[in-house]
């Protein structure tokens, strides 16, 4: 389980944060990411002490298949971040373990060469592994850490597995989804919850060679794009192109995020958006809490690994085997 070394006291943690301390911004997020009972509490009280100063940044969920250029595009646009607009970024990653080889699939190098350097980056490669509590366990409560500290933006990085698209989209006030060119059958791959979700497509590696072929790729979504029924935000997701490695087109997408920002304040939608996020949030802490106490329940803890070795061998039935659990937990603990 992970644990946080060398506690610091919570006001400690506080001043901290709010000072931009990045070390001790990195502490508290490991605090927060931190399953061990004394922390919880610790951790709690600490995000309600800097809840005032939340919820001010731009928050970016970025996905795409490995390879697509996550890491260029936000080595680029945290350039242009700091350099051009005089802002600060933090950097978060939701790593969804391979489901095949149980390793990350993002990587722990520090892929983001220039942003790395950078004193007003800040950037939290993710520790989702082997964790309770599905993919994104405390992103959420990192982005608000990083917000407290000052952040204007947050980017929050995954990859194309489902699950942890949801998460990041729960999260996130614009989600972006990069794409490469010419991969023949257009649209492969990209399932129709995934464009549910997005706010926009940017075709990335338009540059070289491959410029006409990502303008033909940009044409195909927005048609496709179109066949998808307006949202109700009014906000219609748009597809463009861009080249991390060149910086072209960057300074555009971020241009329209910041649309996207005046459209969804001016309309209501922003807050709308975020109490809708809470309350799943909520629900999502209410399931976890529920989970970590069934699992912690001696007897249950004791039956679980048998009753999953039977299931695994088809000697008895999920749902017996949970209605077994459940009986075990609702009796009293020896
Ligand atoms: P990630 O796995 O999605 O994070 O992708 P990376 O950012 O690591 O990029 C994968 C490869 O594509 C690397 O070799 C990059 O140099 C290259 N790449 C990323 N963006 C661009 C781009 O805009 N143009 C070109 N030509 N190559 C790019």
């Amino acid at each position: 389980m992970p644990r946080s070394t060398g506690r610091l006291s919570l006001e400690q943690y506080v001043q901290g944060v709010l000072n931009d301390d990045r070390t001790t911004l990195a502490r508290a997020i490991t605090l927060v990411e931190s399953d061990r009972h004394d922390d919880i509490e610790l951790s709690g009280r600490l995000l309600d002490a800097i809840l005032p100063r939340t919820g001010g940044s731009r928050r970016v969920g970025i996905t795409g298949v490995p390879g697509a250029g996550k890491s260029t595009f936000i080595d680029t646009l945290g350039m242009h971040l700091i350099h051009d607009r005089g802002e600060k970024v933090a950097v978060l990653s939701v790593d969804p373990a391979s489901p095949v080889s149980g390793g990350s699939i993002l990587g722990d190098k520090t892929r983001m060469e220039r942003l790395c350097l950078e004193p007003r980056a800040f950037i939290r490669p993710s520790s989702s592994r082997g964790r309770l509590g599905g993919v994104a366990p405390r992103t959420r409560e990192a982005v608000m850490l990083c917000e407290a500290a000052g952040f204007e933006n947050v980017l929050v990085e995954t990859v194309g597995v489902g699950q942890s698209e949801t998460a990041v989209r729960s999260m996130s006030d614009f989600f972006l989804l990069l794409m490469i060119p010419g991969a023949g059958d257009e649209l492969q791959g990209v399932k129709r919850g995934i464009i549910e979700m997005i706010d926009a497509i940017a075709i990335n590696k338009a540059d070289g060679d491959n410029h006409a072929r990502a303008e033909r790729a940009r044409v195909e979504y927005s048609s496709a794009l179109h066949l998808f029924r307006a949202p109700a935000s009014g906000w219609s997701p748009r597809v463009v192109t861009c080249s991390a490695l060149t910086g072209d087109g960057i300074q555009p997408i971020w241009e329209m995020v910041l649309e996207h920002r005046r459209h969804f304040e001016s309309t209501g939608r922003l807050a709308q958006l975020r109490s809708h996020q809470a309350l799943e949030w909520l629900r999502e802490l209410i399931s976890q809490g529920i989970e970590r106490e069934f699992r912690s329940h001696r007897a249950v803890a004791r039956r679980l690994p048998e009753l999953e070795h039977a299931v695994r061998e088809g000697k008895i039935t999920p749902s017996a085997a949970s209605r077994e659990l459940s009986s075990l937990f609702h009796c009293k603990e020896d």
